[in-house]
């Protein structure tokens, strides 16, 4: 086999196991910090005093302001707050949400985030940051918003629903699965993203046949972790491109909205992508890995039409349009045609199917 590539370690300490969130106050000290504003979404509001309380003093103010899709006034007012309290770190506690305002503070400030994910959206993970503004979502890469310490612990994601454990779990698996034909996926990414792809499709049913199974919490925490650092080494392409336009033009939650949206892009791409194929085939042991996790997130209870999740019908050809107008990476030129159908398969609901007289 030739081999040609460029491979990229981001830098940045991991601590992974079941109750890591009690060496969060080591790990601030390693850093030296004193003086911590402390960002999560309303509802984690609680979740976020319990685990920081520890801190003592060196909280200087727990922010709980993050809501979806970082809006502009919403990063603005962060920003601010952190430098009027003169904060010298920022510790994120949450999901994707309120790990995306404190990357939103750090792009501005510099500051170093300390992320406690409780989602499996991976953004901890990556230097990608978001901001919608007017119903566009504009996203970025800048090493200052990678989490410098990253403490993962299953524990914490025990409260997260087995519907959102289910949706947030295959948001990991779509960064698994577009980082395995990314143009620049290397031979060790390919690797991180096979394994995050079985182990994620391994635990989603055990959780949600438990969600207090530790070990399947475990798994799919584990999964996540290893699908972040896929996805923030390598490009995105259709599908994430698609979930951007979606989630910043119709406010569309977003674990569900990947969820619907990943199995059609998966039956356009993956004839075109063989050695991704062959890998997400032995990692879900599939033959047909689209169909396949269509299936296992229905079954599990995802809702799979984009009309249910709030997009309207009319709205399609804005996506389009959106899609078409910037360019983006992809294994296979998508033609519009090709985006109707796969989009109109997912405004529905149904099952993902090859366009009749595609080229592929
Ligand atoms: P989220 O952070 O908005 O969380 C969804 C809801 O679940 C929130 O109300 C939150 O309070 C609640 N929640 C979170 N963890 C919980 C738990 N353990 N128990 C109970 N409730 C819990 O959702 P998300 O899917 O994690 O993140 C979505 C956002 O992250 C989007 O804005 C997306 O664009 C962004 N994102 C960014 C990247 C990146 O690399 N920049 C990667 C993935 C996602």
């Amino acid at each position: 086999m030739k081999h040609d590539f460029v491979h990229e370690s981001r830098p940045g300490r991991v601590v992974f196991a079941v109750g890591a969130r009690t060496r969060l106050p080591e790990e601030i000290d390693h850093l030296g910090l004193n003086n911590l504003m402390v960002v999560c979404t309303p509802g984690q509001a609680d979740l976020a005093a319990e685990l920081t309380s520890p801190l003592g003093d060196k909280v200087a103010e727990l922010y709980p302001h993050a809501t979806m899709h970082v809006p502009v006034a919403v990063a603005s007012k962060g920003i601010a707050r952190s430098r009027e309290i003169d904060a010298d770190g920022c510790i994120a506690i949450g999901g994707g949400s309120a790990i995306g305002l404190a990357k939103a503070i750090a792009k501005d400030t510099g500051l170093p985030i300390i992320a406690l994910p409780t989602t499996y959206a991976g953004s901890e993970m990556t230097t990608v940051w978001g901001l919608t503004n007017a119903g566009r979502k504009t996203t970025g890469r800048d090493p200052r918003v990678l989490p410098v310490t990253v403490v993962y612990d299953p524990q914490l994601t025990v409260t997260l629903p087995p519907a959102l454990s289910v949706t947030s779990g295959m948001n990991a698996l779509a960064h698994s699965a577009e980082a395995l034909y990314a143009p620049d996926c290397s031979p060790i990414t390919a690797l991180i993203a096979a394994e995050s792809a079985r182990a994620i499709a391994s635990a989603l049913p055990r959780l949600v046949a438990d969600p207090r199974d530790i070990d399947a919490r475990s798994d799919a925490l584990y999964g996540a972790w290893l699908a972040g650092s896929a996805l923030g080494s390598t490009t995105m392409s259709l599908h994430h491109k698609l979930c951007h336009i979606l989630g910043g033009t119709f406010d569309l939650p977003h674990a569900e909205t990947h969820t619907a949206v990943l199995p059609h892009v998966l039956a356009v791409n993956l004839p075109a992508a063989s050695t991704a194929r062959t890998a997400l085939e032995t990692a879900l042991g599939t033959t047909e890995p689209s169909v396949h996790l269509f299936h296992l997130a229905q079954d599990l209870g995802a809702e799979m039409s984009l009309k249910a999740l709030g997009m309207p019908e009319d709205g399609l050809q804005t996506v389009i349009d959106q899609t078409i107008a910037a360019p983006y990476a992809n294994p296979t030129p998508v033609a519009e045609a090709d985006l109707h159908h796969l989009l109109g398969n997912a405004l529905l609901g149904a099952a993902p199917t090859t366009r009749p007289g595609a080229s592929q």
